[in-house]
């Protein structure tokens, strides 16, 4: 297996024409562009990506079982990949959520430590709980020489330990199997508690969805909770409660979280009781279905939070996702109060604001109601996205006014 000391061990030589986009820093460098592999390198070494006229262009690693045939990192020739590489682009990411956005306020603080490509990282994230870090990642390359990455991370920020989730998928994606598990340090308790804008959150690292706690909806949490005072909310698709929580801190007199999972809502409930939001009622189900009651019952809201998971996984799927869009925000506008403010998330990467935006149009017409845009936005800053790499672009989130 290659250590991060490996020489580099093969060249992968792009057909004629291929190269701008590497030039540009782009760091997937897929099949249809590679015109032949020099050397012998096996699947995770080192390569050197060369244009058709045999110039150097970037160092990166190679998998052939991967659509991404390599990933690149660096556009130095006179740059290894090895431990040193890896501290100086981890300390880049961490001066950014330190020194920049100062997340690291406290003990319990929670940030995105490192996004994959857009700290120059591609396939690897780091998220910080606490004393722990919370890890995927989505390159045969980087699993290999991830223990070492890892302890280095540990080591830099001070952690007790650092644990692995792997994505749905990924093993066949990148032709490796992982396992979820401890890689280096102590074992995180089962429920650890961060602190998010004076708020507590329990997070279980090992069983919690994704990395345990959704960081990048943190400045939308505090967005949407400017409209909740005195306002009864929905939450739709709740995870933990994010969203129902700072609205009850907010002084929502009423709070729904809706999800269809029973260890998201004792997570939600948890997290009622760590912030003593009295107002917060957990209801189990499809939330499709269950606003569909709410509607029949005439039951109403004043704000409500539609932040459903991923609808597209490939483009063949995006107009199936827009359909479920439109569906949803319509139910949502139904059970609307007048006046009402209703969000729409949307985690699909492949689907646009621009679509979106569609969406809640086309919704307005048929229902014959004024919707106004308030708000456009997206990720929190420690989820930021590379200029060159805009793929990595993925949340939206709109409020928006219907009267
Ligand atoms: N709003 C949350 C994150 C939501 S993640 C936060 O701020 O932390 C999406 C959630 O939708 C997951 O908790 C998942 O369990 C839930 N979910 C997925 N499909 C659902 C469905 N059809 N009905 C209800 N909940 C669903």
């Amino acid at each position: 297996m290659p250590s991060l000391d490996s020489p580099v061990a093969g060249t992968v030589i792009l057909k004629p024409k291929r190269a701008q986009p590497f030039f540009g820093k782009h760091p997937w460098v897929f099949l249809g562009a590679i015109d032949r592999i020099e050397g012998d390198p096996q699947d995770g070494a080192v390569v050197d990506l060369h244009s058709s006229a045999g110039n150097f262009i970037a160092r990166g690693f190679l998998n052939t079982k991967s659509k991404i045939q390599v990933r690149l990192y660096s556009w130095d020739a006179a740059v290894a990949l090895n431990l040193d590489f890896f501290l100086e682009r981890a300390r880049t990411a961490i001066r950014l959520r330190h020194d920049i956005l100062k997340l690291n306020s406290g003990p319990n603080s929670a940030y995105r430590v490192i996004f994959s490509e857009a700290d120059g990282l591609s396939g690897m994230v780091v998220d910080r709980y606490g004393d722990w870090l919370s890890v995927q990642f989505t390159s045969l390359a980087l699993i290999q020489r991830g223990d070492a990455i890892v302890e280095m991370l540990v080591a830099e920020l001070g952690c007790k330990g650092a644990y692995l989730r792997t994505e749905k998928g990924i093993g066949k994606m990148e032709g490796v199997i992982v396992e979820d598990g401890l890689i280096c340090g102590e074992m995180p308790p089962p429920e650890l508690i961060i602190e998010e804008n004076g708020l507590q959150f329990a997070v279980n690292l090992s069983e919690g969805q994704k990395t345990g706690y959704y960081l990048d909806q943190r400045d939308n949490r505090t967005a949407v909770a400017r409209y909740c005072s005195g306002k009864r909310m929905l939450d739709a698709f709740s995870y933990s409660g994010g969203f129902g929580i700072y609205a009850a801190r907010a002084g929502a007199t009423e709070v729904t979280c809706v999800d269809s999972s029973d260890g998201a809502l004792a997570l939600a409930q948890r997290n009622a009781e760590l912030n003593g939001c009295t107002q917060l009622t957990c209801e189990k189900g499809d939330v499709f279905n269950t606003l569909d009651g709410y509607g029949k019952q005439n039951r109403k809201f004043d704000v409500i939070v539609l932040d459903p998971p991923k609808f597209a996984r490939n483009r063949g799927a995006v107009d199936d996702a827009l359909r479920d869009y439109r569906r949803l925000y319509e139910v949502g506008i139904r059970l609307l109060n007048p006046d009402g403010i209703l969000v729409l998330c949307c985690c699909t990467g492949l689907v646009t604001m621009d679509q979106l935006e569609e969406v809640i149009s086309q919704v307005s017409v048929k229902s014959r109601r004024d919707v106004q845009i308030l708000e456009r936005r997206g990720s929190a800053a420690d989820h930021p996205v590379s200029a060159s790499c805009r793929e990595g672009s993925y949340l939206k989130c709109i409020i928006t006014r219907v009267s």
